[in-house]
């Protein structure tokens, strides 16, 4: 049997149509915690392998218009990019792996809300489920580094990007880790992108950190319940489909201090719950627009704010900088004043 090498992983990944691979070795993960470490899913894990595919920058053309919304759920969040265009490839590659008689456990990286309490359920292991902190692997893994916004920036594609990994216990070289603040300039773009809200201003000193080796990665403290509700459909300033179901519906988001939790149970019971069907309203659902969306993404999540501050602000500033590598001929990203609903809160005052 070949020798399975970090190189050949690589180019069998490049080659099925992911576009960035890197690999950490399982001492990298030292301070994960055991519910959220690789190990503990596959305990003779020695390499974490973690690919990435780009979020077309033209799938969120539609959103950063105000003219289109599904090109985004379907092509580039759960619709397609994360269900089927990175696993298949990604499957491809474990398979690969284990031809050269090593084992590949393909992780799905779904953002665990809340990790209940429970029992293990075998002596000195931890329950489940198991849940790797996927950005965080991703820089281990020497891919990138959280921005400040908790997105996850690469130097060719900026934030651009989904992230999935596989483990093995194939020992595969690792790849050098991303100098910290060396993607992220700390312009805060973001913060002012972001109107529910949910990303601190670095004058707030609201941060998170976690050390890799050697190396301290820093990122501001996001407000999950803000950026819930603005990125599933909570926010009448950034959803067009509130507005035609529930006109005159208010929600100041950047003034709620909800947990992401709460979040989600606000956003979709409001969005695609159903009431008797009506000739005001034929569909039934509370916000068809939504309740649409969600459809033709298939069984997942949809984006109705479409990280307006977290990734439109962030790679429209680093294309314009030169510090991302992929820029367009068209110029910047956002070539228009950015549209907003009305604050209806503001002008009721
Ligand atoms: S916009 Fe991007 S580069 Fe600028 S501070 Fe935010 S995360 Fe960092």
């Amino acid at each position: 049997m070949a020798e399975l090498t970090a190189q050949a992983v690589k180019d069998f990944a490049l080659a099925r149509g992911l576009d960035l691979v890197g690999i950490a070795n399982i001492e990298r993960f030292a301070g994960a915690p055991r519910r959220m470490h690789p190990a503990s899913i596959m305990p003779r894990a020695k390499s974490v392998i973690v690919v990435a595919r780009r979020i077309l920058r033209g799938n969120w053309r539609g959103i950063e218009e105000g003219t289109y919304w599904p090109t985004y759920t379907y092509f580039g969040y759960h619709g397609l990019l994360n269900t089927l265009f990175i696993p298949m490839p990604m499957y491809d590659l474990a398979c690969f792996i284990e031809d050269h008689g090593w084992e590949a456990v393909p992780y799905y990286p779904g953002v665990p809300e809340r990790q209940p309490p429970e029992q293990p359920l075998r002596p000195g292991t931890v329950a489940p489920e198991v849940h790797l902190a996927i950005r965080i692997a991703a820089m281990a893994a020497g891919l990138g580094e959280m921005g400040w916004a908790k997105v996850f920036i690469t130097k060719k594609f900026g934030p651009r990007v989904r992230l999935h990994a596989i483990f093995t216990d194939a020992e595969l070289q690792p790849d050098p880790l991303v100098e910290p603040g060396s993607l992220c300039d700390r312009c805060m773009a973001c913060v002012r992108g972001c109107t529910p809200g949910a990303i601190p201003h670095l004058r707030e000193g609201k941060t998170v950190s976690v050390s890799i080796e050697d190396k301290t990665y820093t990122w501001g403290d996001v407000h999950m319940g803000r950026c819930t509700l603005g990125y599933h459909g909570g926010d009448p300033m950034l959803s067009p489909f509130i507005h035609q179901s529930l006109p005159g519906y208010r929600c100041n988001v950047a003034e709620q201090d909800l947990s992401e939790n709460n979040a989600y149970k606000m956003c979709w019971p409001m969005s695609i719950d159903r009431w008797t069907p009506s000739d005001e309203d034929p569909s039934g659902y509370r916000i068809e627009g939504h309740a649409m969306l969600k459809e033709w993404g298939g069984d997942g999540s949809y984006g109705i704010g479409g990280s307006r501050g977290c990734m439109r602000s962030c790679f429209d500033h680093l294309e314009a900088r030169g510090r991302c590598d992929q820029t367009f001929e068209n110029g910047r990203f956002i070539k228009r004043e950015r549209w907003l609903l009305p604050d209806t809160v503001r002008k009721s005052e």
